[in-house]
Order: structure tokens, then C-alpha cells, then sequence
């Protein structure tokens, strides 16, 4: 069965045909700029036929869609030959709130449920259920399953999700910490596990979620105790553009000294902020900021120096909540292609009784061992596959 996975934001719609039996990956590509002008790129994997790109008008998601199928059943260039081959859609949704503690088929009451999650997310469940709603149009018949980034998350206990605030707005509201990147925590957990022949239901795994959003998760016997984004993707590590924790006055204190509303503030806390801010409006790119590391320059020392210090600040934490670790796994842009930061991390970590492998850290792959044989806790790098991940959702709700 060939499932087509969708990841659909306001202005861009990524998407895969996975072959869900041999998890191959067929075809890939990318609709961006929609409601803007318009651009897709497209690639026949299997087929090996190179990247394609055009700049058609792609003024809405149902557009877009509509793209996406004529290129995935080209004559020349498909992956598929009809539409009817396409077996099931898995689409990405960002916030499934406490509605969702696993994948779900979609239909109409699933649909009127992630509505009712775009209060907690306003930027992305109302792009996420444009796909959905563009997908049922062009593809009536097709099972649809919502894959969630929440949900992996939804095991945590109340003293790892509440916030200390006045209970009501818990209640009346809906305010605790929730998580994100959680497909891509569950998938990287279970590997982790696999890889170090461990039980997944009998180990604790740390998981380092390193790319331009960063989150860290505490991952126990199988089920999540913690991890470090909240009621939104704010909270926690010092990211790309993020600032991650910060005392929440800071907030009116700025709002104050500056003449801004709060939600001017929180865009400089979400969009100009993290390692970009720190290193002087440098880059928030770790490829930048490793090499002006090397050179010297001070405010990439910083910027660099920081974003490890608060992972490793995370994984201490962590490692208190589970009474100890057996497993970490970088994974993500930064987590699975920087030997640098994974290195600037360890550098913290000796404690633990990690035995670093300097040239195996420095290797390349899906995973590699990046801990000796013999180390008391087992590190290792991880390609996330997100895509692969809802692939499999998808199939197992819909074979
Ligand atoms: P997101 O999905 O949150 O956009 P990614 O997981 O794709 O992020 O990670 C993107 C980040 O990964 C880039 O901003 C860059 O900092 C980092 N990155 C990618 N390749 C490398 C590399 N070879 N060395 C260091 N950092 C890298």
C-alpha cells in the first residue's frame, strides 16, 4: 500500500509517497509560496530522475494538492500510474491538545476536534486542516489519518505538565505544557532503544531533538515523563530564532522600556531571538556559527556555548527525573550533522560515565555510536524520519 504523507503550513506544503509495505521512500517534493505566487519542486526517487522545479500560480491549498497529484501521476515522471494507488493520506497536525493521545483516522468529529486545538495553535492547525479539508476534496474515498505532534507527549504526569498557576486556567483554559516534535521523539526513542538492544519498554532514553527548533524529551519504559516544549514550541532549549526559557517578566519589562504590546515582544522572543540574537544577528544557522566559532569571533562562541549549556542543563534534569539514563540520541539538522555541538554537549556529560568516541563522533550515518563499548550510558546520532513515521501510522490505522 503507497501512502501519501502531507505536511501542510500556511504558505508551504511538504509531501512524500511512502511505500508503506517495504517503507521505501517513491517520491518527494515541495509546494511553496502558496497564496503568494507559487513554486514546486518534485523528485521521482525511486525512479532517480532528478530534481524538478516550476513556479506554476499556486494562489491556494487546493491548488497545491491539485499539483501535487499531477505530478505524482506524470507519465513521464509519476511515481504512480492512478490516484487509485494511493491508499490512505497521513497528514501532520501540530496540536491535537488533550483530545489526542494517539493517531486517528479522520472524520467529521476528528476534524471539529483539531478545530477546536487552534486556539493552542493558531499559525498551524488551520493550515494543517486546509490539507486535510483540499486532500477529502480531490481525493473523496481515500482514508485520511491525523498524525499529531502532541500526542507522543500525552503520557506525561501532571507534575511534569502543570504549570504552578492559579488551577482555573488549567481548567477554564487548557494552559500546560504539551510538546512538540513528538512524532519525531517517538520514532528516535524506539530506534535508540533497538539499536542499543535494549527493551523499549524497560530503559531510559534521552532524546535530543537538535534542528532550528529544539526540544529534548524523557523518554521511560516506553512512555514519555517529560520533555522540554510547553503549551507552546517557546519553551525550553535556546533554538535557531527562539529563546526558549526565560524569566516571564521579561516580557513587560521590554513591553515597557520599548513601547511594544506583548505580542510585539513575543515575536522578538519567537522570530529574533536564540542563537541568531546571541551571536550578534550573525546566523541561525549552526553551519555559520561553527566556522565564525573557529575563527574566534565571541558572539558565536556565545551564541554556540549557551545552546550546549542548556542541553546539557536539560539532560542532567532528566536524567534526575528518570533516576538515571541508559540511552541519549541526537537527532535533527543540528543533532544528527554537527560533531561540534554534539561534541560541546558531551563535554558536560562526563559524569554520567560517558565514554566519548572522538572518531566515531565525527563519522556520518544514520546512526552511529558515538559512546565506546563498555560506556556507562549509550550515545548514539539518529536520523529522525518524521515522514516514515506517519507512513507507518497511517498504514497501521488503515491496511
Ligand atoms: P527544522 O526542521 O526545525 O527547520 P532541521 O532539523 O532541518 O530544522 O535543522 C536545521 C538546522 O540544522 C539548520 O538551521 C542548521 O543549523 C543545522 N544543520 C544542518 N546541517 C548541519 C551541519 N552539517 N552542521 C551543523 N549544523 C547543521
Amino acid at each position: 500500500m503507497k501512502v501519501l504523507v502531507i505536511n501542510c503550513g500556511s504558505s508551504s506544503l511538504k509531501f512524500q509517497v511512502i511505500d508503506a509495505v517495504t517503507e521505501e521512500l517513491l517520491a518527494k517534493g515541495l509546494c511553496e509560496r502558496i497564496g503568494i505566487d507559487g513554486a514546486i519542486t518534485y523528485e521521482n526517487v525511486k525512479a532517480g530522475t532528478g530534481k524538478e522545479s516550476s513556479t506554476p500560480a499556486i494562489p491556494d491549498h487546493n491548488e497545491a494538492i491539485r499539483l501535487v497529484i499531477e505530478a505524482l501521476v506524470n507519465d513521464k515522471t509519476g511515481c504512480i500510474k492512478s490516484l487509485d494507488e494511493i491508499g490512505a493520506v497521513g497528514h501532520r497536525i501540530v496540536h491535537g491538545g488533550e483530545s489526542f493521545t494517539s493517531s486517528v483516522v479522520i472524520n467529521d468529529e476528528v476534524i471539529a476536534a483539531i478545530r477546536e486545538c487552534s486556539d493552542l495553535a493558531p499559525l498551524h492547525n488551520p493550515a494543517n486542516l486546509i490539507g486535510v479539508e483540499a486532500c477529502q476534496k480531490l481525493m473523496p474515498g481515500t482514508p485520511m489519518v491525523a498524525v499529531f505532534d502532541t500526542a507522543f507527549h500525552q503520557t506525561m504526569p501532571g507534575k511534569a505538565y502543570m504549570y504552578a498557576l492559579p488551577l482555573h486556567y488549567y481548567e477554564d483554559y487548557k494552559i500546560r505544557r504539551y510538546g512538540f516534535h513528538g512524532t519525531s521523539h517517538s520514532f528516535v526513542s524506539k530506534k535508540a532503544a533497538e539499536v542499543a538492544g535494549r527493551a523499549y519498554d524497560d530503559c531510559r532514553i534521552i532524546v535530543c531533538h537538535l534542528g532550528n527548533g529544539a526540544s529534548i524529551s524523557a523518554v521511560m519504559n516506553g512512555k514519555c515523563v517529560d520533555t522540554s516544549m510547553g503549551l507552546t514550541p517557546l519553551e525550553g532549549l535556546i533554538m535557531g530564532t527562539r529563546s526558549g526559557d526565560l524569566d516571564p517578566a521579561i516580557v513587560e519589562f521590554i513591553a515597557n522600556k520599548e513601547g511594544k504590546t506583548v505580542s510585539e515582544v513575543l515575536n522578538i522572543l519567537n522570530k529574533k531571538s536564540g542563537v541568531l540574537a546571541l551571536s550578534g544577528n550573525f546566523s541561525s544557522d549552526f553551519r555559520d556559527l561553527e566556522g565564525a566559532y573557529k575563527k574566534g569571533d565571541k558572539n558565536a562562541i556565545l551564541a554556540v556555548d549557551a545552546f550546549a549549556y542548556r542541553v546539557a542543563k536539560y539532560v542532567g534534569a532528566y536524567t534526575a527525573a528518570m533516576n538515571g539514563v541508559d540511552v541519549i540520541a541526537f537527532t535533527a539538522g543540528i543533532g544528527e550533522n554537527s560533531p561540534f555541538v554534539r561534541g560541546k554537549v558531551l563535554q558536560y556529560l562526563g559524569y554520567l560515565g560517558i565514554d566519548v568516541d572522538e572518531a566515531a563522533n565525527a563519522s556520518r550515518g544514520d546512526v552511529i555510536q558515538i559512546s565506546k563499548e563498555g560506556s556507562k550510558v549509550a550515545v548514539y546520532a539518529i536520523a529522525t524520519n518524521e515522514e516514515l513515521a506517519i507512513a507507518r501510522e497511517t498504514y497501521a490505522l488503515t491496511k
